[in-house]
């Protein structure tokens, strides 16, 4: 089957099994571009509840278009209408990683727009981009994009679409844009980041937000996606989402979780950043199995684990209970605010394993600042006594600094030294304790995007060009952000 019209068919497969799709024909014509296959793009809260936002509460259209999955011939197409995404009135990308950069550009390369937003041609769509990349370090994305909404999209989206819609002429329209609060205009603003966009309320107009469409096909198959709470109220020092980076946590209430799931949903997931801290999360979660679905949650605090909880959640379908431990010893834990105890690690385990679920899944971070053999060899302590409790899955990160973090001038640990940590860590769990392990090479990679600055686009671009390998980002980085090269020897 010629490649093209096998492109079309996937598409029309897709949209055959999704439920909720929107159509619409009407003002502008948005083409919400996820830089990461359907899937994950379908998996997120924040991509699909734009597309609920500005197709059902703005006289506008939007229509949604992906990183391909495989190879692609031809302009990238919207699914809705299966219209050349170049051809659109606004493409606005949702980007929640750093390390979706190389993806962000082929996208404007398929749409067959140049990647720098200087080089492209007064009659082009404007590039709009959002997502949680916003929240932390924007600043390498600038060059791609007109402009960026900064925080929260929802309660800006429509003055920003009217600017769109009123001045088409490029100049007018970025000086417009620019007066939106939490709107950042990379050309007038250069790198002087403007406040985030006014945080909204988690229950208030078109929020709470929730997936209009479910589908067989997301990451998280058939699952109608909900936001419990917006926000957390704690301080863990290394995480955007702590209480002073926002808005603190914002509840909304089970009914009106409760009201945005459709009959059809089979399976419903709690989104939200300190989910277990929502204080009707019990009687919610009950209602959800009561009536027949499964139930999935986004964040689980150890210390907010309880039996009534483990049951329900395997009653609700879970196999997997997943929950965090951040700092590898409880030195490093009371350094980064996290509050977890190893107890209750064991003890969620524990819970895991008497209600009948297959494995507890650990997140855990190494190359924190200050971080010790010592604290090493209590992780290991640790692990080995859960993976003598339930089988368990250690997922293990290298520590990056975010920006608007108390540690956001935390030096990286260095691509050796995390390395050399996690080879350690695998020769004393495996193969009792399961590590799945970011290196240290991408988390560097992942550092110089998250510290750098503009700086930092030509490097993606050349990354992207010469195949987005780990040897092409690092000739890429050491060209464009010298000053990062201290940390691959390290
Ligand atoms: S790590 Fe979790 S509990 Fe801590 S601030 Fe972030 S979201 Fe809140």
């Amino acid at each position: 089957m010629p490649v093209r019209h096998a492109q079309k068919e996937l598409i029309r497969h897709r949209l055959s099994r999704e439920q909720g799709t929107l159509k619409k024909n009407q003002g502008l014509r948005v083409a919400l571009l996820y830089p990461s296959p359907y899937p994950l793009a379908m998996s997120s809260l924040g991509y699909q509840t734009i597309y609920r936002i500005i197709n059902l509460y703005t006289p506008h259209t939007a229509e949604r278009a992906f990183l391909p999955d495989g190879r692609w011939e031809g302009p990238l197409l919207t699914y809705e209408s299966l219209s050349p995404v170049g051809n659109m009135d606004l493409i606005a990308f949702s980007l929640a990683y750093e390390l979706e950069a190389p993806g962000l550009i082929r996208c404007l390369e398929l749409c067959g727009l140049a990647p720098l937003a200087q080089q492209r041609q007064s009659g082009e769509p404007p590039v709009i981009l959002g997502g949680p990349i916003t929240v932390a370090n924007p600043l390498p994305f600038a060059p791609f994009v007109d402009a960026m909404v900064l925080g929260e999209a929802e309660g800006v989206v429509g003055s920003l679409l009217e600017c769109v819609a009123n001045y088409p002429e490029r100049n007018r329209l970025l000086s417009h844009l620019a007066e939106i609060p939490g709107v950042y205009v990379p050309l007038l603003h250069q790198d002087r980041l403007p406040p985030p966009a006014p945080p909204v309320l988690a229950d208030s107009g078109p929020l709470p937000a929730f997936s209009p469409i479910i589908t067989p096909d997301s990451a998280f198959p058939s699952m109608h996606l909900v936001e419990a709470e917006r926000g957390c109220s704690r301080s863990c020092t290394f995480c955007i989402m702590r209480r002073s980076a926002g808005a603190g946590m914002r509840l909304v209430s089970d009914d009106q979780i409760l009201r945005t799931i459709p009959a059809h949903a089979s399976r419903v997931g709690l989104v939200g950043a300190a989910v277990t801290d929502h204080p009707r999360l019990l009687p919610l979660v009950e209602t959800i199995v009561e009536s027949g679905r499964e139930i999935g949650l986004s964040s689980l605090r150890a210390d907010r684990i309880t039996s009534d909880l483990v049951r329900l959640l395997g009653r609700g379908g879970n196999r997997t209970l997943t929950t965090a431990l951040d700092g590898a010893s409880r030195r490093l834990r009371q350094e980064l605010c996290k509050g977890v105890e190893a107890d209750e690690v064991i003890q969620a385990a524990r819970l895991a394993r008497d209600h009948g679920m297959s494995r507890l899944k650990l997140y855990v971070m190494v190359g924190v600042p200050g971080e010790q053999g010592s604290d090493i060899e209590e992780l290991i302590g640790l692990l080995r006594e859960i993976g003598q409790i339930i089988p368990l899955v250690a997922s293990i990160n290298p520590f990056v600094a975010k920006a608007n973090t108390p540690l956001k001038d935390a030096a990286f640990a260095g691509i050796r030294t995390i390395d050399r940590r996690l080879r350690y860590l695998r020769k004393a769990l495996e193969p009792e304790v399961t590590v799945k392990a970011i290196s240290g090479r991408w988390g560097w990679v992942e550092y110089a995007l998250a510290q750098g600055g503009m700086e930092m686009a030509p490097a993606m671009l050349e990354a992207a060009a010469e195949g987005g390998g780990f040897a092409a980002w690092s000739r890429a980085i050491a060209r464009h952000a010298p000053r990062f090269m201290r940390w691959v020897a390290g």
